[in-house]
């Protein structure tokens, strides 16, 4: 039976209205605040106010690297279709400054008569996911089961509306009951984004627990043609799963990112994040031994293995610097600023665009890394 897999890209539809909240607020569409997350408002406000000035100094930064940049977008280009590429250079520069491209990912694996889906975005890409479901030839409720890596806004924010729909959620038992009952979670949530709430997440509504299932570590789920493994893989979040289906893997967070061309990179946020956890993670997925990876930020990668080497040293680099950043500063804290200062000298190693830089600090903001750094080190260094 063929089978086939659709990276769905469901941030795009709503992309300008989130790059309108980045600027107002320093907020991310790629973040919920967990519920046990320990930040005062205060602080994140100041941190927002700290990301706001350094992307100030970034756009200035970024209007020197232009030349750089058109070079770089002028080799991408050379691969493309001949054909095309007039067309979507000029595209592309119309949508950058309005969208945030390659930012959140569902994935959709067709089967026979059975269609899944691995994430689904936020619940204000709903209409994106909708329409790019019937670009296949579905709607929602042709979809059989929905299987969450993890329960964070960008990857399961819209899951209640397939569960409506009478589709069964997959996900880590940890998830469950903040899945149910969702209240926790977005009064913590509301506490970072304030009024960009709506316009970042759109709504939470509660899954009723029927709907939701709760699998074990191993576990094996056949939904009509298909069959998906269970892999409880901590480090990023504490309730996340990597789900393997054949030779691919679908990695959620804990796989870290990857932009196009850039390099794998760890996002940190609090309260779960788990250096060694990730670590062993890590290990397990290569022991998996896919073909190929699906990040959910963003897309499909046929390197498994010297990418998720890379992420294991990029991981190690970031804590050890981090370590030092967090024993030599008064409060005890990995600043935002470090980390500004870090993946600003790590991408421009890397040599990788400006719209790229942007996607990695959206999806990944270094006012929430170093909150998640800040926490597991004083948990664990002091
Ligand atoms: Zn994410």
């Amino acid at each position: 039976m063929k089978k086939i897999i659709i990276v769905l890209m469901v941030s795009l539809l709503s992309a300008g209205s989130f790059t309108y909240a980045q600027n107002k607020t320093g907020a991310d569409m790629s973040k919920e605040c967990p519920p046990n997350q320990e930040c005062s408002k205060d602080m994140m406000k100041d941190d927002m106010k700290k990301d706001d000035m350094k992307k100030d100094d970034m756009m200035k930064d970024d209007m020197k690297k232009d030349d750089m940049k058109k070079d770089d977008m002028k080799k991408d280009n050379m691969k493309k279709d001949d054909m095309k590429k007039d067309d979507m250079k000029k595209d592309k520069s119309k949508k950058e400054k309005k969208q945030k491209p390659q930012s959140v990912a569902a994935f959709l694996i067709k089967s026979g008569k059975t269609a899944v889906l691995v994430e689904t975005g936020p619940d204000s890409c709903y209409p994106e996911l909708e329409k790019q479901l019937k670009a296949s030839g579905l709607s929602p409720a042709d979809i059989s089961a929905v299987f969450l890596t993890h329960i964070h806004f960008d990857h399961a924010g819209c899951a209640w509306r397939f569960a409506r729909n009478g589709t069964k959620i997959y996900l880590h038992p940890n998830g469950f009951r903040h899945m149910a009952n969702p209240e926790k979670l977005i009064e913590s949530a509301s506490r970072i984004y304030l009024d960009q709430m709506d316009v970042l997440w759109g709504k939470i509504e509660p899954i009723e627990e029927q709907m939701l299932v709760q699998v074990q570590d191993g576990e094996r789920v056949t939904a009509g043609d298909l069959t998906m493994t269970a892999h409880f893989t901590p480090g990023h979040a504490k309730h996340h799963i990597v789900w393997q289906f054949g030779d691919s893997l679908f990695t959620g967070d804990v796989a870290g990112c990857r932009i196009g061309t850039g390099p794998a990179v760890a996002p940190t946020p609090p309260p779960d994040l788990d250096y060694s956890e990730w670590k062993k993670s890590i290990e397990l997925m290569k022991a998996l031994n896919p073909r190929e990876i699906y990040l959910t930020h963003f897309g499909r990668f046929d390197d498994p293995h010297p990418h998720l080497e890379a992420l294991s040293r990029q991981l190690d680099f970031l804590f050890n610097l981090s370590e030092a950043a967090f024993r030599r500063n008064e409060k005890n804290e990995v600043p935002a600023g470090f980390l500004d200062a870090f993946f600003e000298a790590y991408y421009r190693a890397w040599h990788i665009g400006n719209d790229a830089v942007t996607a990695y600090g959206n999806i990944s903001p270094n006012w929430m890394n170093a909150q998640g750094l800040t926490r597991w080190m004083q948990k664990n260094l002091t």
